[in-house]
């Protein structure tokens, strides 16, 4: 029962390589009466490109989760204004999150970045520039999209990031998937539409999360951390769950995201020029522990390097899983547009909550990218 009475949060992080540089940064949780806690920690090798979350019309893995299991992730960012007030909340109530970052946010924050990693979050990406209908586009460019998107967040956060993608409006294709699996890349969808793209308020969307979460029994929850009303909606959300029971599993990868170095000396000159302007310091480009274990809290959370431990001093139990290949077709021309799953996605949409366009609407707005889709999901 060490499960239920643990509040994990507890937060030890070793620095792995020399003795020398062995360092602890323990986190205490400050209020473990009114935290939510993680319950467990699911370890996923992604090496075979795995396909997790409701929403998809593609073949994808069995849940991982359990009835009334919940993991919380947050895409879009880094804003730092937003981000911050979240990683706070998140603190605040001793639990992890994953976010699926955009490179190019990440290149502008990467102080921001490196503060999701050092609260012991996990950080994947959400491509490059985050453009919508990536399906529809050549895969050249789908591709070069995912690459220079996993490498710039890499590179802001001057260490390992797990190899965990999201698709921009959730817009993917089997060739995108091939080449994911190609890259030992896991591919996260969603199961629970916050809807926060489009609800303004906080008291609302918290009541329409916590409902969407009800109705489900649980899932991946899917937030944007670039929402004020997100920001301000999540204590209420992690407190509605805290209250009706919900365990919060934290996901991390079995190995890290290996960058291609192919964008990296474009990429270096754009975080060169991003720093000065974001945080008035010089640009760090990578971090690393010293001798005295001094950037230690900068180490990342995955693999063995970090360990999660309940409050009474327990390993969190990890369960591991290593889905099996699955045959994806690879595309055959440089198009991969999938034409057939446009019905589905529409009944997706709308059981996901989200308004679909009628076709006056869709044509009057055709090739111009609404502020909401832009940013929406
Ligand atoms: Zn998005």
């Amino acid at each position: 029962m060490l499960r239920r009475l643990g509040l994990i949060f507890a937060l030890s992080i070793v620095a792995g390589g020399t003795a020398a540089g062995a360092a602890q940064a323990e986190r205490t949780c400050a209020d473990p009466k009114a935290a939510l806690g993680v319950d467990r920690v699911v370890e996923i090798d992604a090496s075979t490109g795995p396909l997790f979350g409701d929403l998809s019309g593609l073949t994808r893995e069995e849940s991982f989760l359990q009835p009334r299991e919940v993991v919380l992730t947050f895409d879009d960012g880094p804003m730092p204004w937003i981000t911050k007030s979240i990683l706070d909340t998140l603190d605040r109530f001793c639990t992890t999150a994953t976010f699926f970052s955009v490179g190019r946010m990440a290149i502008a924050y990467p102080a921001t970045v490196k503060d999701v990693l050092s609260r012991g979050h996990t950080l994947g990406s959400h491509t490059w520039s985050h453009p919508l209908n990536l399906k529809r586009r050549g895969l050249d460019r789908a591709v070069d999209e995912i690459e220079r998107g996993f490498s710039a967040i890499a590179l802001a956060a001057g260490q390992p990031i797990a190899p965990f993608f999201r698709f921009p409006g959730l817009s993917d294709s089997d060739p995108m998937l091939a080449h994911l699996q190609s890259r030992g890349i896991a591919t996260f969808t969603v199961d629970v539409v916050s809807n926060d793209s489009y609800i303004g308020n906080a008291d609302r969307l918290a009541a329409y999360t916590l409902a969407q979460i009800d109705k489900r029994q649980g899932g991946i929850i899917l937030f944007h951390d670039i929402k004020s009303a997100t920001a301000k909606a999540l204590p209420v959300v992690l407190a509605g769950l805290k209250q009706r029971g919900y365990k919060v599993v934290h996901m991390r990868p079995k190995a890290p995201l290996v960058p291609l170095d192919t964008y990296d000396a474009d990429l270096e000159k754009l975080l060169v020029k991003s720093q000065p302007k974001a945080t008035g310091v010089p640009p760090v480009i990578a971090a690393s522990a010293d001798a005295s274990g001094a950037a230690s809290h900068l180490l990342p959370f995955f693999g063995s390097p970090a360990v999660l431990k309940t409050l009474s001093g327990e390993d969190a139990e990890v369960t591991a899983i290593s889905p099996p290949a699955r045959v994806r077709a690879a595309a055959t021309t440089g198009l991969h547009a999938e034409v057939g799953t446009q019905p589905e996605r529409k009944s997706e949409r709308v059981r996901s909550g989200q308004k679909v366009k009628s076709e006056r609407v869709k044509r009057a707005t055709a090739g111009e990218p609404s502020p909401f889709m832009m940013f929406g999901f």
